[in-house]
């Protein structure tokens, strides 16, 4: 039996490796299967998907997401692909081949007549560019996949790289959701952390944003900085809810391979303290706990919302019911059809191949039913609670049997409740959702490095 038509079996459960303090290689889980099994031979699967307009549904929604890789500077808890070096020769090169990827991907068959239904620029930091650049950009950008209709714009800014005007434009360029990477409101910590802003420079920024009314604004934060103290994450809570913005989202910092802290750790470096879990959980915990009684209530693990405000997560919520979405740019990673991808990762060979007019692909990874099944099911147990009828329908498969006995072990723990309609997670287990996703993987993934 091929891995494509496999039936779907019942998933024993298993032990969670349990870990008190933050180790280097601990991750945010995005997707499923881990990225580390994407492969470049399968690149010829890919090719036929793009190809064909046959394998998934046109109802099936379908975003852009555009990597815009530049930072001022790199943050030492950072790993995604940025560049702090680019002059502004460079940056224009990098966006006529982002452009020029767009057209090719509007070409294909599988994008035909296909609307989108949200752009997402993402980073490194998209407002790092300048006016002139953003506005050149978006119109070539428009001219392959137009967007006027789609229900989400959302971008992302570093409070230091934002002015008037530029802001003017992002509002201009129909930006709906703006996402603020403020992480932390003292400055000590913003600066050890290898921050490239200041608060100063959010209290700057916040009441030109307010004046230009975008339909949100969504402010990121950090629990658990290098130097961050009760008291200090205290006070950062306290002055994020006097900003009165729409929502706030809280990470917990996590120690991925390839950061500046990670490295340092790995190479031996000492005397760098990384808050252990239970204190994260117990600042991410207080943190929801001011922001409810601050009028905020939770729309997932990591965000609340004001309440009764009409705010829609377009993009979070497409991605986790399993849309279509084209990653571009720098090593960005695309969902189409089944098959997950990833492009050229270094920057020379992403601006080659687009130079030759050529999709810049990596590396590819086709998913099973049951790999689609459990990607979905993972991502959505991060909104707090998943519906069991959703699945049936979607895969025809009851999820409350293929992953009962994980739910009953996670029960015994505290972690969730379910019935035969639904699972929902605790508080408890909201707080440490990234932990207790891989006790869902298929044996052969479990124990892999995730990237
Ligand atoms: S601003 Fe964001 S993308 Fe840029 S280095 Fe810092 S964490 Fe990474």
């Amino acid at each position: 039996m091929s891995e494509q038509t496999e039936t779907i079996k019942p998933e024993p459960a298993t032990a969670r490796k349990d870990s008190k303090e933050t180790q280097v290689g601990s991750v945010f889980v995005s997707n499923y299967p881990p990225y580390s099994f994407w492969r470049k031979d399968n690149m010829p699967v890919l090719m036929d998907v793009l190809n064909s307009s046959t394998n998934s549904p046109i109802e099936t929604p379908l975003g852009l997401y555009l990597h815009i890789p530049f930072c001022r500077k790199r943050c030492k808890f950072c790993y995604f692909r940025v560049y702090t070096d680019k002059n502004s020769s460079e940056i224009e090169t990098y966006l006529d081949a982002l452009a020029r990827e767009v057209s090719l991907y509007s070409k294909l068959p599988r994008f035909h007549g296909r609307p989108l239904t949200f752009v997402y620029f993402g980073g490194g930091t998209p407002s790092y560019i300048s006016v002139k650049h953003l506005k050149t950009l978006v119109n070539r950008l428009k001219a392959s996949m137009p967007w006027d209709d789609a229900e989400e714009i959302a971008f992302e800014c570093e409070p230091g790289t934002l002015t008037q005007s530029k802001l003017a434009a992002i509002k201009e360029i129909g930006v709906t959701r703006l996402s603020l990477g403020v992480e932390n409101l003292n400055d000590a910590i913003l600066n050890e952390n290898g921050r490239a802003h200041l608060s100063k420079e959010v209290y700057a920024v916040v009441p030109w944003i307010k004046d230009l009314e975008f339909e949100q604004v969504n402010v990121d934060l950090i629990a658990g900085m290098v130097g961050e103290t009760w008291a200090s994450w205290r006070d950062t809570v306290k002055k994020t809810i006097d900003l009165d913005l729409d929502s706030i989202t809280v990470y917990q910092m996590e120690l991925p391979f390839n950061t500046v802290y990670s490295n340092d750790i790995l190479g031996g470096g000492t005397g760098l303290s990384v808050a252990n879990w239970k204190t994260k959980r117990e600042w991410h915990q207080h943190a929801f706990e001011q922001f409810a009684a601050a009028g905020y209530e939770a729309s997932s693990a990591y965000t609340m919302v004001k309440k009764g405000s009409p705010i829609n997560f377009v993009y979070r919520d497409a991605v986790w019911h399993g849309c279509d979405m084209i990653g571009a740019g720098v090593a960005s990673f695309s969902h189409v059809g089944g098959v997950h991808f990833q492009n050229a990762s270094v920057w020379d060979d992403y601006i080659r191949l687009l130079n030759q007019n050529e999709l810049p692909h990596d590396r590819a990874f086709p998913t099973t039913p049951r790999e689609q099944l459990i990607r979905e099911m993972i991502l959505q147990l991060k909104l707090g609670k998943i519906e069991t009828g959703y699945f049936r329908e979607k895969f025809g498969a009851d999820i409350s049997e293929l992953f009962g006995s994980t739910y009953k072990k996670l029960r015994d723990e505290g972690m969730l409740t379910y019935s035969s309609n639904e699972i929902s997670l605790t508080r408890k287990g909201l707080l440490q959702v990234d932990q207790l996703l891989p006790e869902f993987y298929q044996p052969k993934y479990r124990n892999a490095r995730y990237t």
